[in-house]
């Protein structure tokens, strides 16, 4: 039913065993020069519960970057065996380092994953994430080849070969980002498909934010089940966070991670199933710990327990990240909040754009929306009606009311990796 009994073990025993690990961990942190610093005087024998771990100084992304190249390491550079490095466009980058342990143990979290949502030995695995330093690659790869299935490292873009590929080997299952999937949806379509003859049964998404909405949309699409898979690079790549079968919320493996959920701005916990930071320390890294990670995801503890039976406490969908958020004439908007209002409207195709722009004194929001081709045919009065519903409709939700431009179905330029979906051109002085 499982495929590592430790995913429904007794809380209390799963309590404890975090606790050991983060001895552990603080252990080995305390071997790099970072850690040495940070932790100087602590005591990790003063920890007795996970809740213990808010005594210990959290780490940040900026205290990464000033570690990099190597200043988190708890290890010799010759135990190491792969470096990845997070997708961040700006500034520099940070890098993360594996020991062959920890990618064992990473592939053995991303099999478990898989297999939560309904992946098994017999599946064949399409991986249409791009390779290279960005984890959704070989942090899949391996974790479907450690499950067993046929692995097929199909890569980013050609949408033509990856429809072969597909056809050709069976593809049950695709690794592939959610804005791509709505793009590709549409392509196989184009090129003569009827997508529920396509061999597909289930989508594993993830790398970016994207709403509810969006999942169903490309499961009706695709006609497939699609499931939401978190992670980032600095807490291996994915595989922290997966939904199972029951499609609510995201399994968080606690024997790998303490997760907790703050106030950005005080840094307090926040009450059980209220919305904050989540912030995360790994329990099982063995050559780059980490401690108490500022991830700036947004999101909330799931109350209550899954009907799986999984004891692993779920995190909701990612809501934004806390560095994301727009604000315009004062008021807090959050892109995820625009996507779920679009993707409500049954005349929205697959892609949009925000762009913030100043026009004399005041600054503007400009939302792009595609729209599907058979609504692009009707006359002018129904597009503008059109228009302005879908500005409306995002006025309730954002309280602003933006200007909506339609546009024809792939014309928005479409990134390889994760979507680019706000562009700030507003007047910084
Ligand atoms: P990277 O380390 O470059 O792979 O980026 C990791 C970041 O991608 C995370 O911190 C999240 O902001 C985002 N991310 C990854 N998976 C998801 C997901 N399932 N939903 C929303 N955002 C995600
Ligand atoms: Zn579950």
């Amino acid at each position: 039913m499982y495929f590592d009994s430790v995913e429904a073990m007794d809380r209390a025993d799963l309590e404890a065993l975090q606790a050991r690990r983060l001895r552990d961990t603080l252990a080995i942190a305390r071997q790099s020069p970072f850690y040495k610093e940070r932790l100087a005087g602590f005591d990790a024998e003063s920890i007795r519960t996970p809740a213990d771990i808010t005594s210990l100084p959290f780490t940040t992304k900026d205290d990464l970057r000033s570690q990099y190249p190597c200043g988190m390491l708890a290890r010799p550079l010759e135990d190491f065996v792969r470096l990845h490095a997070s997708s961040g466009t700006t500034g520099t980058p940070t890098a993360v380092f594996y020991t062959q342990k920890d990618l064992e143990t990473w592939a053995d979290l991303m099999a478990r994953s898989m297999y939560a949502c309904g992946c098994r030995r017999s599946d064949v695995l399409q991986n249409m994430s791009g390779y290279g330093l960005f984890t959704g690659g070989l942090g899949i790869h391996y974790g479907s080849e450690r499950l067993g299935m046929l692995t097929i490292p199909a890569g980013a873009g050609n949408t033509r070969r990856q429809i072969k590929l597909i056809r050709d080997f069976n593809v049950t299952v695709m690794h592939i980002i959610p804005s791509f999937a709505l793009y590709f949806a549409q392509k196989v379509r184009e090129e003569g498909f009827d997508t529920a003859d396509m061999p597909w049964r289930i989508a594993l998404i993830g790398a970016e934010p994207h709403t509810e909405e969006a999942r169903r949309k490309i499961e009706e699409m695709m006609h497939i089940k699609a499931y939401n898979s978190y992670g980032l690079s600095e807490m291996n790549g994915p595989g922290v966070a997966f939904e199972c079968l029951h499609q609510t919320g995201m399994h968080l493996w606690e024997d790998a991670y303490i997760a907790e959920i703050i106030n950005p701005e005080t840094g307090e916990h926040v009450a059980e199933g209220e919305i904050g930071e989540l912030v995360m320390t790994t329990l099982t890294r063995k050559g780059m710990p980490i401690i108490r990670y500022r991830t700036r995801d947004l999101t909330r503890f799931i109350p209550g327990q899954c009907a799986c039976g999984r004891t692993h406490r779920r995190i909701d969908r990612i809501a934004g990240r806390a560095d994301d958020m727009i604000i315009l004439k004062g008021v807090n908007i959050y892109p995820m909040q625009i996507e779920q209002c679009l993707m409500a409207m049954p005349e929205v195709g697959q892609n949009y754009l925000i762009e913030l722009v100043t026009e004399g004194v005041s600054d503007q929001m400009k939302v792009k929306v595609e729209i599907k081709n058979e609504y692009f045919v009707e006359d002018m009065r129904s597009l503008q009606g059109l228009q302005k519903r879908i500005a409306k409709n995002l006025c309730n939700e954002i309280l602003l009311t933006p200007r909506v431009e339609l546009v024809q179905h792939d014309t928005i330029p479409k990134a390889e990796g994760k979507a680019v979906r706000v562009i700030d051109n507003r007047n910084k002085d």
